[in-house]
């Protein structure tokens, strides 16, 4: 089921129309360091893990550079689809380590042949969930919010088990909350 939603162009395109409002929403806000008026300067990624038929616009990275001189900071909106400099797109990141607390190692398997995913990665991704994610300070104040307490050794499987709906619904809802984490300065390493 989650590869019928990863080969789902819909379910791409719902996550780029999210980043489109994301990135709409950072134009309208303008410099946050001067205010000043900022200028599109989108850069382009070569997303790995989402069908290969999904047009070109699926690799941009939305981006914004001042236009006031003397300032030219550089904003980076929050993005559903790319989630720091990590090459698979977010939701591969965020499905793959959900797997490895439910699936059967078969069906793991399955996914990672699919995708194309190494064991390596999905190995680097399981420890950047245990420590990377969970040292940074948007986890550190989202925990805080949560409800009864998310356990830390169950992420992210145990923040998806918090939202509702069908699993597009809860990826898509995860991928939002994890927002803060993929723009500006707080880029996930
Ligand atoms: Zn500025």
């Amino acid at each position: 089921m989650y590869r019928d939603l990863l080969a789902d162009a819909t379910f791409h395109e719902l996550l780029l129309a999210y980043d489109r409002d994301l990135a709409d929403a950072a134009r309208c806000a303008g410099c946050a360091r001067c205010s000043g008026v900022v200028h599109a300067a989108p850069y382009w990624r070569k997303p790995r893990g989402r069908p290969r038929r999904l047009g070109r616009e699926h690799d941009r990275r939305y981006s914004f550079c001042c236009a006031v001189d003397g300032c030219r900071s550089r904003a980076t909106p929050p993005s559903l689809r790319f989630l720091g400099p990590k090459v698979y797109i977010a939701a591969i990141v965020v499905l793959i380590a959900i797997m490895q607390h439910g699936a059967t190692a078969p069906r793991m398997r399955e996914l990672a042949e699919v995708i194309g995913v190494d064991r390596r990665t999905i190995e680097r991704w399981r420890v950047w969930w245990r420590d990377s994610f969970t040292a940074t300070a948007f986890w550190q104040i989202a925990r805080a919010g949560l409800m009864p307490p998310v356990d830390p050794d169950r992420l992210p499987a145990a923040l998806f088990e918090r939202f509702i709906g069908d699993i597009a619904d809860r990826l898509v809802a995860l991928l939002r909350f994890m927002g803060p984490l993929t723009g500006g300065r707080m880029q996930a390493r």
